[in-house]
């Protein structure tokens, strides 16, 4: 069935009039028609089934028949920092960080990164928009500034210094388990640095850009506690690298199996 998020406020009667992009992709490509039903997501955690009542391009009227509680958010809160790749990588990786279920995704530009400057972050959350309506999330991950990795740890050590961090819906969360993806590291497997945590703890991964990490930045994320950690002895490409991860934390701590 057709899934769209609607902001709360534009949900408050029982007729509701849905415009804008959410009804010309309703209208002109999936064709709706009236009779026909569509789910509609409120990113706080309710879903709505409704009858479509009458199709305009610009605009549609349907009818709320019953609101529920609903989740399929991933028990676990995760941060995915990403080294910003080339050409439109990013896409790929957001849409599926999506699907996997991230909380929040943060672009970083690192010294090795070849692209410094962007302004895809509309693009960007309209993907991650449009991921968690095909994968049936009810919420949208947010899609962050990008930050320098510096100040990005600096930003990540003020959270540690307060002793929490705050997920989506204000929940105080242990900020520990801060994990940098390193293919140089041999000693620590994710899978075994993931005994020590649970999933309480909220998790922040940092991948590096196609160059990696440049050995200062590893050293510098692990001084601010961040654990080095490698996913094999394989080398995976930057689009690859947070995919396995986020599969391997899921299984091991979250909804996946
Ligand atoms: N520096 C390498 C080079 O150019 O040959 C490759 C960097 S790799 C393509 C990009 C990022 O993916 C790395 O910085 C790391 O975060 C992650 N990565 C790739 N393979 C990994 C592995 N086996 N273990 C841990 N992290 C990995």
């Amino acid at each position: 069935m057709t899934r769209i998020f609607l902001p709360p406020e534009q949900l408050t009667s029982d007729t509701i009039t849905i415009t804008g992009e959410n009804a010309r992709h309703l209208a002109l490509v999936l064709r709706i028609q009236p009779g026909e039903q569509i789910i509609i997501f409120d990113g706080q955690g309710f879903r709505y089934q409704c009858i479509v009542e009458a199709v305009h391009k610009k605009e549609i009227a349907a009818k709320i028949i019953s609101k529920a509680p609903y989740s399929v958010e991933s028990p676990i809160s995760i941060t995915l920092a990403q080294g910003l790749p080339k050409a439109d990588k990013m896409d790929f990786i957001v849409q599926k960080a999506t699907e996997f279920g991230v909380r929040r995704i943060v672009p970083l530009v690192t010294e090795r990164s070849q692209v410094r400057h962007t302004h895809k972050r509309e693009r960007w959350r309209k993907i991650a928009r449009s991921a968690s309506e095909q994968s049936g999330r009810d919420r949208v991950p947010d899609i962050e500034h990008p930050v320098e990795l510096k100040e990005y740890l600096e930003q990540t050590i003020t959270a540690l210094a307060k002793g929490y961090i705050e997920d989506i819906k204000g929940v105080r969360l242990d900020p520990e388990a801060c994990i940098i993806l390193s293919e140089g590291s041999r000693e620590r497997h994710l899978k075994d640095v993931l005994r020590d945590f649970t999933r309480e703890h909220h998790f922040t991964v940092l991948v590096g850009p196609e160059g990696g990490f440049a050995g200062e930045e590893i050293h510098a994320a692990v001084e601010k506690g961040f654990i080095e950690v490698s996913l094999g002895p394989r080398i995976l490409r930057t689009e690859t690298a947070p995919l396995a991860a986020l599969s391997i934390i899921q299984y091991e701590l979250g909804d996946m199996g």
